[in-house]
């Protein structure tokens, strides 16, 4: 068993697509332990991709992340971690497998539905970035 976290972003709320993307994991194995919609703040975002500072499009990637609220989730389940990734499709909406929440829901690189965790040991630290212990059931 494992757990990992989900963001959908602010282009999939804008849309109207939460319960959509939530029925994609519940489909597949994925329970949902955890959940709630959150507008992040600038420093909020650029803490959660701290890991992407120096890159080019980090600017960018922080102001779409506050430009709308986002549903924060913990999934748990076997092989949690790889499953949401296999489920969300390629980075680029454009390369992702037919049938991923991205090919399906994404329109471009940065607006591009959902964030996954991408180890387990990075799955620990996100979800304790947006949830305390008794908000997991
Ligand atoms: P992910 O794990 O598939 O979400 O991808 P990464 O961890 O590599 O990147 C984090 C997020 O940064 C991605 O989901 C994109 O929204 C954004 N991103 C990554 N590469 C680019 C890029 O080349 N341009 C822009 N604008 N955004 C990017």
């Amino acid at each position: 068993m494992e757990r990992t976290l989900s963001i959908i972003k602010p282009d999939a709320v804008a849309k109207n697509v939460i319960g959509k993307i939530v029925d994609r994991f519940e489909s597949n194995g994925l329970r949902i332990v955890g959940m709630k919609k959150i507008q992040l703040s600038k420093s909020d975002a650029g803490k959660f991709y701290e890991v992407h500072a120096g890159r080019p499009f980090f600017g960018e990637l922080v102001e779409f992340m506050t430009s709308g609220p986002v549903v924060a989730m913990v999934l748990e389940g076997e092989n949690a971690v790889a499953k949401n990734r296999e489920l969300m499709g390629a980075t680029n909406p454009k390369e992702a497998e037919a049938g991923t929440i991205r090919a399906d829901f994404a329109q471009s690189i940065d607006a591009n539905a959902v964030h996954g965790s991408d180890s387990l040991e990075n799955a620990k630290i996100e979800i304790d970035f947006f949830f305390a212990g008794r908000e997991l059931l």
